[in-house]
């Protein structure tokens, strides 16, 4: 039987994303009965809430979405459709795998890093306001029960996955109360599970590891803020943005999507590389249980790579449709 899944097709390079991934997903024959649903700039200029709520109702109901990149309006009040659908989907977790490709170079041989990051508060909360004429607050909120959910996640992943170490990533040297929760809350969780080796760092001392000896980490968990940042600087190493993918779980909904945003001054050009939609969408196979589709679409995507054909981030001139139908091809 087909797996429904809803499909946000974005703004910007968002649409000819999808395409690609389409194209790859029907010559893999994987069975998925694709449910459009609208957000984004499309709906405000629609007169319509930026993520509307029949979106949130139909991703609810079907518990699991592909999302294609959305642009953020610029102006007061404008909200993220993405932090929109995270807070109301309650998606905890983002989970932001990076590992080494073949046919891409890189300084960094050998990565393979899982990093989670805690995705519903911290300085994401936007409660912001000017203290005084000349001072601004942003208010950080750091929860035990937010923390202890996702370092939980993190543990249990490592099981799952027959990873061996967590780190805890957190500054508490500095903000003693709030990141000294999530640390509690860390070291905690980590106590019940003896069987992961599990250590903690402050997050500067931890990127600047995470570039001299990469190879020493497996999964990394931390709040929300340092989550954003990390993953960008460790989408780098992997080899930018173009193929770094993501993953956002709740307890009852699964929305999967590139790390990237919408890219617009590419917009219409059939330029950019759908690797990281491609890769986001192939974890949504994973936790579908289509683990073999999985693998032959990556296997597919590897080979591709290991030809030389790639996008013009990655030094080559294939466009997002040629590189989507080479991929395609390697699965016929
Ligand atoms: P961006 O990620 O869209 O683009 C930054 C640059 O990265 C691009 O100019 C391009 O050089 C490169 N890039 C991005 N995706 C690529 C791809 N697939 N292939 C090759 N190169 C790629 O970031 P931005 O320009 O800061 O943001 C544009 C819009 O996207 C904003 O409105 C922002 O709010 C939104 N955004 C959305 C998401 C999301 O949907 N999850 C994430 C980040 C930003």
């Amino acid at each position: 039987m087909a797996h429904q899944v809803c499909l946000i097709r974005g703004d910007g390079v968002g649409p000819e994303l999808v395409a690609g991934v389409e194209v790859i997903f029907k010559a893999a024959k994987v069975d998925i009965d694709w449910i459009d649903v609208e957000a984004g700039l499309k709906c405000v200029e629609a007169g319509k809430p930026i993520v509307p709520e029949e979106t949130v109702a139909k991703i609810k109901e079907i518990g699991v979405g592909l999302k294609a990149p959305m642009t953020t309006p610029i102006g007061k009040g404008s909200v993220s459709p993405n932090v929109t659908l995270r807070k109301k989907l309650d998606l905890y977790a983002c989970v932001r795998p990076v590992r080494s490709l073949p046919g891409i170079k890189t300084p960094f041989d050998g990565l393979d890093i899982v990093i989670f990051r805690e995705n519903t508060e911290d300085l994401y909360t936007q409660i912001e306001y000017m203290a005084t004429e000349h001072v601004a607050h942003s208010v950080k909120i750091i929860s035990d029960s937010a923390s202890e959910q996702i370092c939980r996640a993190a543990f249990e992943y490592a099981r799952a996955n027959g990873r061996k170490k967590v780190v805890g990533v957190h500054k508490a040297n500095i903000m003693k109360i709030g990141d000294g929760l999530f640390l509690k809350s860390f070291k905690k969780v980590a106590a019940e599970y003896p069987d992961i080796e599990s250590w903690d760092n402050i997050v500067d001392n931890q990127c600047m590891q995470l570039v001299t000896k990469w190879k020493l980490y497996d999964i990394l968990v931390m709040p929300n803020l340092y989550g954003d940042i990390v993953s960008d600087l460790a989408a780098g190493m992997m080899g930018g943005l173009g193929v770094a993918p993501g993953a956002n779980y709740g307890k009852k909904c699964a929305l999967f999507e590139a790390v990237h945003g919408s890219a617009p001054k590419y917009t219409g050009m059939n330029k950019v590389n759908p690797t990281a939609l491609l890769l986001s969408a192939t974890l949504m196979l994973d936790h579908l249980g289509e683990h073999e589709a999985r693998v032959s679409i990556e296997g597919a995507l590897e080979a591709t790579l290991n030809k030389g054909i790639k996008t013009y981030d990655l030094g080559g001139d294939a466009t997002t449709s040629g590189f989507s139908e080479a991929i395609a091809s390697e699965l016929k």
